[in-house]
């Protein structure tokens, strides 16, 4: 057994060294080559060379590297492969990340908000513009965001405060929008904010752009507001069409077309059709000025309207337009014409006023200077209007020159001009006219036209009238100079027996300055002395004896020699001068009768004007108390004309004078107006009978009759009457017969100086004495 088991553990002892001598050798032959892949293998991992080393040994171990090397190989051809792709994805990706990052600034460069959305309706991309505009909503914009579930979204969280209660309809109608190819609309924001929205449809999807409009909005609010609402009539019209785009209610209210009517029209259709300026202004579409202008239009019911415009243009909508504001300033244009009218019109008649007439006198003559033609200016005086106005009041006087102004307006063409240039003076441009018989046919048909009596309130009222003529030939006389000339012929036409005319000759105008010379004279004539009192003796019919003197007033004119009363007082009564010379003549008057015996009476004319503006109850009561004359031997002629319009004051006059003593006789009575009434209103001492009726007394049986019935009425009044111009015994024995109380006249003698009057009384005296 123990040899057994000594053989067997030498036999175990002599395997056991027979492996370990054979695995010496395997592992020789093994780890040599595998020790060498695993270096190369170690430095494949790090370098770019793949390749193992060429290993010899064993062969298994030699395939196994050959089949590694194969392997290392495929991975570096695809990792070559890999690494270019990687580069080239690498490289397209740095480019999209640039083109992209450019188009992200250039659409955050733009000041609007913009957004870009895919073919699907996608969000792609967006600037930071665009999310301040929809801020409710811009946490939750992302790429790829459905458009619609956003505004779904915002319209959920108020972003649209239109889409409020109408969620489904505001949002088809904005998807509907969105979807055409282009669309413009304006979106409220919540506060009031205003967005415009234009999209567009582009190659791949839809560019959206988004401007702020709220201060635009704004403004149109306010605009609105002052257009709408102002109180003046406003429009916009359009200024190539010149139609109407807008119009605010005042001005619907002020003309009366409805809006669409308004809408419906072109501005031009608001002129008169006479406007030319306005048609023009439309011809040349030139509107477009800004300054304010005056026209007129028409209204809805067809009245004219005067208005300044206001206006200003502007672009509306892109184009061209005006805006318009309105005045009527009819009211305003109505009064000026008022106002213009009474400057250039008589107000009683509406004929033209000198002014006017002096303007268009002008004009005339213009236009005959260039026409050639001659014209003509008629001025025309009412013979008694005077008269008329004294006796039947002013009022009838005023229908009376209303009445002729018709007259005259009938008798012209509608280019003469007819003017009233102050009283009872009216005056006639007549135009156009070849020769001067063209003016004196015209004068003719105007006496005639004034010849048929007027009927006024029951009334026959005659008014003739006188007309001067005054023609310019080739327009080259000057307006004023006319005017004078057929004044002149006016007064000479006057004094040439009235109701006829006369043509304006260059003598007259010499006679004008004569009596211009005359009255210059007159203002210094009674410094100078070179007045004198006249005396001429009223003879009582009865007994033949001298019953006192008339004082007639004489000028010794240093050149002419003695001028006739009736020339210079009617100059003296106009300039006023009649007053102190009327005080002069009761003051030698007084001292003369002073040198007479008691009972012989002194007779003072006194002129109608010096009861107007004298002191005439103060100049008597002087001239008496300076002479010591009675005033029981004053009488004091005056005409009816001091009792004319019911002058109340001037009658309190004569009463005061009365009862001073003094007596009043009413002279001349036979002409003028010879007004019975007259001798009613004051109890005269006596009438006068003109010596118009005194001369004729002999041969016509009416001056006879009126003489007679001028005697007995003053009988009858208790009055006494003197018989003016007797000059022939015939004519006293008539007077004497029919009972006149007195004469005087050159039967008896002219009236002669202060000494004369003391001759006549002496030898009058001694005649008597002598008969006696
Ligand atoms: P009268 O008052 O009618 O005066 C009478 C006029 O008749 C006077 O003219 C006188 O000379 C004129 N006469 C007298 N007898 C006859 C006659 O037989 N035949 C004719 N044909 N005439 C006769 P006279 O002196 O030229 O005066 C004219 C007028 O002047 C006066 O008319 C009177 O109205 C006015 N007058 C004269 N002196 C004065 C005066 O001192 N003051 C005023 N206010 N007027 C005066
Ligand atoms: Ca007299
Ligand atoms: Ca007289």
């Amino acid at each position: 057994i123990d040899r057994e088991i000594t053989n067997a553990g030498y036999a175990l002892l002599l395997a056991l060294i027979l492996a370990a001598l054979m695995s010496i050798g395997f592992a020789r032959a093994i780890s040599g080559p595998l020790k060498l892949l695993t270096i190369g293998a170690e430095a494949a991992r790090h370098s770019s060379r793949h390749a193992l080393p060429r290993v010899r040994g064993y062969r298994e171990v030699a395939s196994l590297a050959e089949s590694l090397n194969a392997l290392l190989n495929d991975r570096r051809q695809r990792e070559e492969a890999l690494s270019l792709a990687r580069a080239e994805a690498e490289r397209a990706e740095r480019e999209a990340n640039t083109a992209h990052a450019r188009l992200r600034d250039a659409i955050e460069a733009v000041p609007a908000g913009v957004v870009l959305f895919d073919n699907e309706d996608r969000y792609v991309l967006w600037n930071s513009r665009y999310e301040e505009l929809y801020s409710e909503s811009r946490n939750m914009l992302r790429p790829g965001l459905r458009f619609e579930d956003r505004l779904r979204a915002a319209i959920a969280l108020g972003q649209y405060p239109l889409a409020i209660g109408r969620e489904e309809e505001w949002l088809a109608q904005r998807l509907a929008n969105h979807h055409r190819d282009s669309s413009d609309h304006e979106q409220r924001l919540p506060g009031d904010r205003w967005v415009k929205i234009e999209e567009r449809r582009t190659r791949d999807g839809r560019i959206g752009i988004r401007t702020d409009i709220t201060e635009l909005k704004r403004r149109e609010a306010s605009f609105r507001l002052l257009f709408d609402s102002n109180p003046l009539p406003m429009w916009v019209i359009d200024l190539e069409s010149l139609r109407f785009i807008a119009v605010n209610s005042a001005a619907i209210a002020h003309y009366g077309y409805r809006e669409e009517q308004f809408l419906a029209m072109t501005v031009d259709q608001l002129w008169p059709a006479d406007d030319r300026a306005a048609t023009r202004l439309a011809a040349t579409r030139d509107l477009s000025s800004n300054a304010g202008r005056g026209g007129r239009h028409v209204t809805a019911d067809g009245t004219e309207i005067h208005v300044q415009i206001f206006s200003r243009a502007l672009t509306y909508a892109q184009r061209p337009a005006k805006i318009a504001a309105i005045i009527d300033v009819t009211e305003r244009r109505r009064a000026e014409a008022r106002i213009t009218h009474m400057a250039h019109h008589d107000e009683l008649t509406g004929l033209a006023n000198r002014t006017l007439f002096r303007e268009r006198l002008e004009e005339a003559l213009a236009r005959a200077r260039r026409s050639g033609d001659g014209l003509a200016v008629h001025c025309i005086d009412l013979d008694n209007f005077k008269t008329v106005n004294d006796t039947l009041g002013h009022p009838i006087g005023d229908v009376l020159l209303r009445m002729v102004a018709e007259r005259l307006l009938q008798c012209i063409r509608e280019t003469d001009t007819v003017a009233r240039l102050g009283g009872d003076e009216f005056a006639v441009i007549q135009d156009g006219i070849g020769d001067p018989q063209a003016a004196g046919n015209l004068a003719q048909r105007l006496i005639d036209a004034m010849s048929d009596p007027f009927a006024i309130e029951g009334h026959e009222v005659a008014a003739s009238s006188s007309i001067g003529i005054a023609t310019a030939i080739r327009g080259e006389e000057d307006a004023d100079l006319l005017l004078r000339n057929a004044d002149m012929a006016l007064y000479r036409a006057k004094s040439a027996g009235r109701r006829t005319f006369c043509f304006f000759e260059p003598e007259m105008d010499a006679h004008l300055q004569a009596r211009r010379k005359m009255e210059l004279d007159l203002r210094t004539a009674l410094a100078r002395q070179e007045f004198e009192v006249h005396y001429q003796p009223i003879i009582d019919l009865a007994s033949n004896r001298l019953d006192g003197f008339e004082a007639l007033l004489r000028w010794n004119h240093p050149q002419r020699g003695p001028v006739s009363p009736a020339q210079f007082i009617p100059i003296a009564e106009e300039a006023g001068l009649i007053v102190s010379i009327g005080e002069w003549v009761l003051r030698q008057a007084c001292n003369e009768a002073m040198t007479w015996p008691d009972d012989t009476a002194i007779a003072v004319n006194l002129s109608p004007v010096q009861f107007m503006s004298g002191n005439i109850v103060q100049a008597v009561i002087t001239a008496l108390a300076v002479s010591g004359l009675p005033a029981g031997r004053l009488e004091l002629e005056i005409t009816e004309s001091v009792l004319f319009e019911d002058n109340d004051v001037n009658l309190a006059t004569l009463h005061r004078l009365r009862l001073l003593g003094v007596r009043v006789a009413l002279d001349d009575f036979g002409t003028g107006y010879s007004s019975l009434s007259v001798l009613r209103r004051f109890p005269f001492d006596k009438i006068k009978i003109d010596r118009s009726f005194v001369g004729e007394l002999a041969h016509n049986p009416d001056c006879l009759a009126i003489s007679q019935g001028i005697i007995a009425l003053a009988s009858g009044l208790g009055m006494k009457t003197t018989a003016e111009g007797v000059e022939t015994r015939d004519q006293a024995d008539i007077l004497r017969a029919g009972g006149c109380d007195s004469a005087q006249g050159y039967l008896y003698g002219a009236a002669r100086p202060g000494c004369d009057s003391r001759a006549f009384i002496a030898s009058s005296r001694m005649a008597a004495q002598s008969a006696a």
